[in-house]
């Protein structure tokens, strides 16, 4: 088959599309042909490499494909071949205390699928071998291209929102990074439970394609004051949530705009992860930190269902050919796009 690889970390010229061998079906995998696959920010952490975190190579990135199943393994009870499927990114053992209790992402064997690859290769490919417990039936009203563009991000922030903040209707939420894969399903779910959403991008017209998405208010972080209009938005008191996955460029603005007894949930951290907290708000305004990480099977089921009554709709900004994934990457780390960019092979 061939597949978007690399073989040592570094800039997008290490991806090179190339020849791989087909994926062998284990008992209890399925095998999927690739329609298309889409781009996270765990990509590039992974082509980058990151400090402490060892990445086997040669390595095949893509944690969200969708896809049609043209082989399933001997064990394999519950899908078919002919399924039109989609991935769900946590492989885990499926048998430990945690993966049992519907935590699977404490289990100490998790990986997350094309970021961590090994044994299984991501979905930067023509085929891709998963377990069966890792793929879902698509939505009827999804494509291709916005099945393989929903799943990451779906999960992410739902567990960030529903599970993790428990955020509530009527509750003001401020949203950072409204324009990427998971701020903008973020909106959506927010805007699902009935809170107040403040969302920030960095462009006016990405402050209008949120709004177009539910957002209640917008602010364009280049040239306002998030903190002040934050204040100002909810009369001095502040958000009741804050939904942070920008992490070090923005963390202490996300501080200062929380009510008291507010929460902040964070994922990702993509500019940068060393942030400063001023313990006397923490403990004074009795404020809750919240780290969240990938989600557990049901919750992209349940986020599934909004998606197919039509509550939630994934956004493509651009579509490339899988063997341009380098391009693809490119314009995702300069932060040009809204919504997600889709790869197909
Ligand atoms: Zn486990």
């Amino acid at each position: 088959m061939k597949a978007v690889v690399f073989h040592r970390h570094g800039g997008p010229e290490v991806l090179q599309y190339e020849e791989a061998p087909d994926p062998k079906v284990g008992p209890k995998d399925v095998l999927v042909r690739v329609k298309a696959a889409s781009c996270n920010h765990n990509d590039v952490w992974a082509r980058k490499g990151l400090p402490g975190m060892k990445f086997d190579l040669p390595h095949i990135s893509g944690s969200d494909i969708s896809g049609e199943v043209i082989e399933v393994g001997s064990a394999v009870t519950c899908i078919q071949v002919g399924q039109k499927v989609l991935s769900h990114p946590v492989l885990s053992c499926r048998t430990c205390e945690w993966c049992t209790s519907g935590q699977e992402y404490f289990c100490r064997q998790l990986k997350i699928w094309g970021f961590q690859t090994g044994p299984y290769d991501g979905g930067y490919a023509e085929l891709a071998r998963l377990p069966e417990v890792n793929v879902i039936p698509i939505p009827p009203n999804l494509n291709w291209e916005e099945a393989a563009a929903i799943p990451l991000v779906l999960l992410t922030a739902y567990h960030m929102l529903v599970t993790r903040a428990e955020l509530k209707a009527g509750e003001d939420l401020l949203l950072w990074g409204s324009s990427s894969g998971i701020g903008h399903v973020g909106i959506q779910i927010a805007k699902i439970i009935g809170a107040r959403v403040i969302a920030v991008a960095g462009t006016d017209e990405k402050c209008s394609k949120a709004k177009a998405l539910g957002a209640d208010e917008v602010i364009n972080y280049n040239t306002q004051d998030v903190a002040a209009e934050v204040k100002k938005l909810t009369n001095k008191k502040g958000v009741e949530v804050v939904f942070e996955h920008t992490g070090q460029a923005t963390w202490e603005r996300s501080m200062t705009s929380m009510a008291w007894g507010g929460r902040l949930v964070v994922c990702g951290n993509t500019t940068g992860f060393e942030a400063k907290t001023d313990l006397r708000f923490l403990f004074n305004k009795q404020l809750s930190l919240l780290g969240s990480h990938e989600g557990n099977k049901a919750e992209i089921i349940r986020g599934l269902k909004w998606v197919e009554a039509g509550k939630i709709k994934p956004v493509i900004d651009r579509t490339f050919a899988l063997k341009d994934a380098a391009k693809a990457q490119e314009t995702m780390e300069k932060g040009l796009h809204f919504g997600k960019i889709v790869l197909k092979p």
